[in-house]
């Protein structure tokens, strides 16, 4: 039996050694504190779930669903778009829900990547963009992302023929792992940028609804000229605490959402619409309900960032995203840094190598753990 080539290519499991130790560690009783895993600790908003209980018992919802989603729920994410962004999307042809943003992203190599195809591909960055480009056999060209460069990539540093020959950018902003934010000047170069390469720009707004001081995250989609030439993907998860629930949806150019509609109607059969109206709900839910839970993180942030600092790593408070991104001390690998950490503090943190090359030097540590956990790894990491 052979298995295909394209899985050669996945990065090992970095959390192999990791995952040895915690085990070892738990079942000598030692209590551990996990700021390794991106997923809301607060729970789906109840006026979600009751929509569950109420739509699971309707017959209709038992069969299946169509792949470009309930018109409900499409006209749902363009009101959305509409009040959040004062923006306005066709719900027949810019619009599409998807099973998570996972899935969209993944999904969308394989409308625009063909074998030898390049990809321009943030690092450190959410691993999906990569994978997904050489699953459909294309290639990754990096753009780091850096301190000196404000965690946004530099497009001047892109060889010309490189731009010439790509055929779409991933962006994420706010951005997972570096919590950095990009604001309307550096979207418009983008814009520019794409234009004259044509490039096609698919920027992950999974955070926009995750954010701190009153900032409010812009959308790619504001930049002018960006929906001739773009995609934006969205998530429920994230925004409404509902990872488990598995959906989101992408807005953009109709002549990009349709290759993703005949992908995605050739391999999958839509999201099970007991949990589009789920997702209906959650896009109705008053903002009062954002507020508050990004409150929740923002106390954790200003907890963990003062303990980080405490213990001599300095970081600054992040505007939005659910991670604090931290540069470790020299002398260290950030696998080996991570590994001390749970050694000595019984921590768990993830090595920022696992986003890329670029990530090495860094870790990663995310806010949805509940309060009382949070204090006791506070406890742990600086004593
Ligand atoms: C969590 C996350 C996603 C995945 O969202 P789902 O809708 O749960 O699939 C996508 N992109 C980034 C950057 C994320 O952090």
């Amino acid at each position: 039996m052979k298995i295909a080539k394209r899985l050669d290519k996945i990065p090992p499991y970095l959390f192999v050694e990791i995952s040895k130790k915690i085990a070892e560690k738990k079942s000598q009783g030692i209590e551990i504190i996990n700021f390794g895993i991106g997923d809301p600790d607060l729970p789906t908003p109840n006026t979600v779930i009751t929509e569950l209980q109420k739509t699971s018992l309707n017959i209709s919802n038992h069969r299946y669903p169509e792949t470009d989603g309930l018109p409900e729920f499409r006209t749902a994410i363009q009101k959305w778009y509409q009040n959040r962004f004062n923006l306005s999307f066709n719900p027949e042809t810019e619009i599409l829900p998807l099973i998570g943003a996972k899935e969209g992203i993944g999904h969308t190599a394989f409308c625009f990547i063909d074998n030898g195809d390049i990809a321009l591909i943030p690092d450190p960055g959410y691993p999906v963009y990569s994978v997904g480009t050489w699953f459909a056999g294309g290639e990754c060209y990096t753009m780091p992302l850096t301190e000196d460069n404000q965690w946004l990539p530099d497009l001047d540093a892109i060889p010309k023929e490189i731009a010439q020959k790509a055929k779409v950018m991933w962006l994420n902003y706010p951005n997972n792992p570096t919590s950095a934010i990009a604001d309307i000047e550096y979207f418009k170069r983008v814009v520019d940028f794409a234009k004259k390469y044509e490039i096609i720009i698919l920027h992950d707004a999974c955070y926009t609804e995750v954010s701190y001081d009153g900032y409010q995250p812009i959308s790619f989609m504001e930049t002018p000229g960006a929906k001739d030439i773009s995609l934006e993907f969205h998530s429920l998860s994230k925004s409404y605490n509902m990872t488990g629930w598995r959906v989101g949806y992408v807005v953009g150019n109709s002549k990009l959402i349709n290759p993703l509609m005949i992908v995605k109607s050739n391999l999958d059969s839509g999201i099970p619409q007991a949990i589009q109206s789920m997702a209906i709900t959650a896009l109705n839910t008053k903002q009062e309900f954002i507020d508050k839970r990004n409150s929740i993180y923002e106390k954790r942030r200003d907890k963990v960032v003062g303990a980080l600092n405490s213990i001599g790593l300095n970081v600054e408070k992040p505007k939005a995203s659910l991670y604090i991104w931290a540069k470790i001390p020299n002398g260290f690998t950030s696998a080996e840094y991570a590994t001390k950490l749970l050694d000595e503090k019984d921590i768990v943190v993830t090595p920022g190598s696992g986003y890329g090359e670029y990530g090495e030097g860094y870790i990663r540590l995310s806010l949805t753990i509940p309060d009382e956990q949070l204090d006791k790894g506070i406890n742990k990491l600086i004593n």
